[in-house]
């Protein structure tokens, strides 16, 4: 694989780092000692650093010394560990009970830090590279719309933004491309049924809410099936049913909750309408009252068609087509670099972290996948991830606007 030597030279540190940063696990908005590495080694290596953004969250500024352009490209890592606990028990395994970089975002800090490294000895380019650092991006903590509300498209004015994510399962270093959406947005709702308690043996005289929460789970699942397109797709999932105390009671209410996914945002609003209408008005039929509480999450993370083909044709460019797939699969899951593009064009990309068995030895032996705590970063990407920030970032200086 093509590697850009001088990174490859750089491996062993940029792996010392990564197991620095697992070993030091921090979760949301307490980025404290992972930001404050970040900003140390890009200060070293001679590169603006702003701190402050969201709190944790900073953003390193490297200008090219060729020309004066004024065009820039962004690109983000995000940095923050979940909320769990760690099987692994080699050596840099967490240090810090019920956090672990499960997710893999000490890897991808640290592909960044090695094109920081990198772009920062060789600046002839004609632009300036944007790195972002972010944190928060777990469990709905929207770290990335927290960067943008404290201006960060406004003091740092990308023209594009890149990002990617770790994909155990896919061969490692394998780089999966695109266009369109390729995360799913997440979002939760609760709904309340009110009737009128009473006792079970005279039904007449009261209304039965659990006879209500039947007919309503059944009737929304029409809302995928037929309200939203055939070629389009959807989940909406019942996952928690509330009711009752005992065997002789109607209860007054019941309680219904779970969760809508969606690839698309206008998909997202007519389900969510409909629900509203469907848990507004059917339980009148039955002399009851429903009340929906709906809570959007991350909206879908939809790639933009000329920034994903740009990207995919310079990691073709770099690591040959058998290395990339420009059609991989998209993931249920959410992720907030969605809001991101919501505002810059960009693309999102998946780096396959391969099938755990690049795993250390005391690893734990649960699957090596996202979020369980077996889970390591494969450190054999630090170099392709970083080769591939490098090269993103030198086309595009070169090749745009002919992309645009
Ligand atoms: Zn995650
Ligand atoms: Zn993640």
């Amino acid at each position: 694989m093509p590697l850009i030597p001088e990174i490859v030279a750089a491996t062993e540190a940029l792996t010392a780092i990564r197991r620095d940063f697992h070993a030091h696990p921090e979760t949301a908005f307490e980025e404290v000692r992972t930001t404050a590495r970040v900003a140390q080694l890009l200060e070293q290596w001679g590169i603006e650093v702003h701190r402050g953004l969201a709190r944790t969250g900073l953003v390193g500024i490297l200008r090219g010394t060729v020309g004066a352009g004024t065009r820039a490209i962004g690109l983000r890592a995000d940095m923050d560990a979940l909320p769990m606990t760690e099987h692994n028990r080699f050596a840099h395994a967490s240090t810090a009970p019920g956090k672990m970089h499960a997710c893999g975002h000490d890897g991808h800090t640290t592909m960044l830090l090695g094109a920081a490294q990198y772009l920062a000895r060789h600046r002839d380019f004609d632009g300036t590279v944007y790195f972002i650092f972010q944190p928060a991006e777990e469990n709905g903590n929207a770290g990335a719309r927290a960067m943008i509300e404290d201006g960060l498209f406004e003091r740092f004015p990308c023209d594009e933004i890149y990002g990617l994510h770790n994909m155990p399962g896919l061969p490692a270093g394998q780089l999966g491309f695109r266009a369109g959406p390729i995360m799913a947005s997440g979002n939760r709702f609760d709904i309340t049924l009110r009737g009128t308690g009473g006792h079970a043996a005279i039904p007449d005289r009261a209304i039965d809410p659990v006879v209500v929460a039947g007919s309503l789970i059944g009737a929304l699942q029409t809302l995928v099936s037929r309200n939203t397109s055939p070629l389009d797709s959807a989940v909406l999932s019942v996952t928690q049913v509330h009711a009752g105390e005992t065997y002789n009671v109607i209860p007054d209410e019941a309680i219904l909750g779970g969760t809508v996914r969606t690839f698309r945002t206008d998909t997202l609003d007519r389900i969510e309408s409909g629900l509203r209408r469907m848990v507004e008005t059917l339980p009148q039929a039955y002399g009851a009252q429903g009340r929906l509480d709906f809570k959007r999450g991350y909206p879908p993370v939809v790639n933009h068609p000329a920034q994903t083909a740009f990207a995919a044709d310079t990691a073709i460019e770099t690591f040959g087509a058998s290395q990339v797939d420009r059609d991989t699969p998209a993931l249920g899951a959410a992720e907030d670099f969605a809001f991101y593009l919501q505002h810059v064009p960009g693309s999102y990309l998946f780096l396959g972290n391969g099938d755990g068995t690049h795993r250390a030895s005391q690893a734990a032996e649960g699957p090596c996948q996202l979020h369980n705590g077996s889970y390591d970063f494969n450190d054999a990407l630090l170099p392709i991830g970083a080769t591939y920030w490098v090269r993103l970032a030198e086309a595009f200086f070169r090749h745009h606007p002919a992309h645009r």
